[in-house]
């Protein structure tokens, strides 16, 4: 049966007024994304002004005073250069935890490295790692050779997005001399949802050696083998910088700090 000429003018005109709320209502919403987007562009620009002129050691102390220890999350690969900022975090906040990510392909070197820095800085490590079916599967399907992005976000960039969703600030421990993409980190980032926080961003290699000497600092066995860096065992070789990762594909970095 058809409509009217009365009916279809009062459906049209009940679509219209539809779509203006539609129209209302998604107005409102991008307004207020835009507001949050102001505020935490002002929000970074007043942090990194703060913090640009203090040491790392101020600096790591300063955000044990601007955030509550809820919202930092620390991860670390217990790699060459982890101990550094595991050593400052643990003298400003013993009660940081640390989250380890196992992809069951680390080197031995550096779990039992993980073993020593925990009893020697008395970390609170928690270990996290994808499930058991999809290590399995990767494991069988050797992913990391046919499509490494797709290995390195399931074994290490899924599993870590949970816990990144309960923190809003991720100390990092990236410095910008370990590469290009480094290099043009600000020092409070806001990126994939949580604010990131590079305290040692300026620190240059000799910065860092003098530290490991000064305290006393065990350094990771691999290093003394000709790994300047380390990760996976099925993605990392000798090399200078991050030369031994990834090496001989287009890959530079896992994902988590992309
Ligand atoms: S570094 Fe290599 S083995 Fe480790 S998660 Fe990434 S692709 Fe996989």
């Amino acid at each position: 049966m058809w409509a009217s000429d009365g009916n279809r003018r009062k459906i049209c005109q009940l679509k219209q007024l539809k779509l203006k709320e539609a129209i209302v209502v998604e107005t409102r919403r991008m307004t207020q994304i835009i507001a949050e987007d102001i505020e935490k562009i002002e929000e970074l620009k007043a942090l990194n002004a703060k913090y640009k002129k203090l040491s790392f050691t101020e600096r790591l102390r300063q955000l044990y005073i601007d955030f509550p220890l809820e919202d930092i999350m620390v991860t670390s690969s217990f790699a060459a250069s982890s101990a550094f900022l595991l050593r400052e975090v643990s003298i400003h906040q013993p009660n940081q935890t640390i989250h380890f990510i196992d992809t069951g392909n680390h080197f031995q070197e550096t779990l039992d490295y993980k073993d020593k820095l925990k009893s020697l800085f008395n970390l609170k490590i928690k270990t996290i790692r994808s499930s058991a079916a999809e290590q399995a599967l990767i494991q069988r399907d050797k992913t990391w050779s046919k499509d490494p992005d797709l290995c390195c976000k399931i074994n290490k960039v899924r599993p870590l997005e949970a816990v990144k969703r309960q923190h809003k600030v991720w100390i990092s421990g990236l410095m910008n001399s370990q590469s290009n993409h480094r290099a043009t980190l600000n020092i409070f980032e806001f990126r994939g949802g949580i604010i990131k926080f590079h305290p040692l961003l300026d620190i240059i290699a000799s910065e860092l050696e003098s530290y490991f000497v000064i305290h006393q600092i065990p350094a990771h066995p691999l290093l003394a083998q000709g790994y300047d860096s380390i990760g996976c065992t099925h993605c990392t070789h000798k090399g200078e910088n991050r030369e031994g990762r990834w090496k001989s594909k287009e890959k530079t970095e896992c994902g988590l700090h992309l």
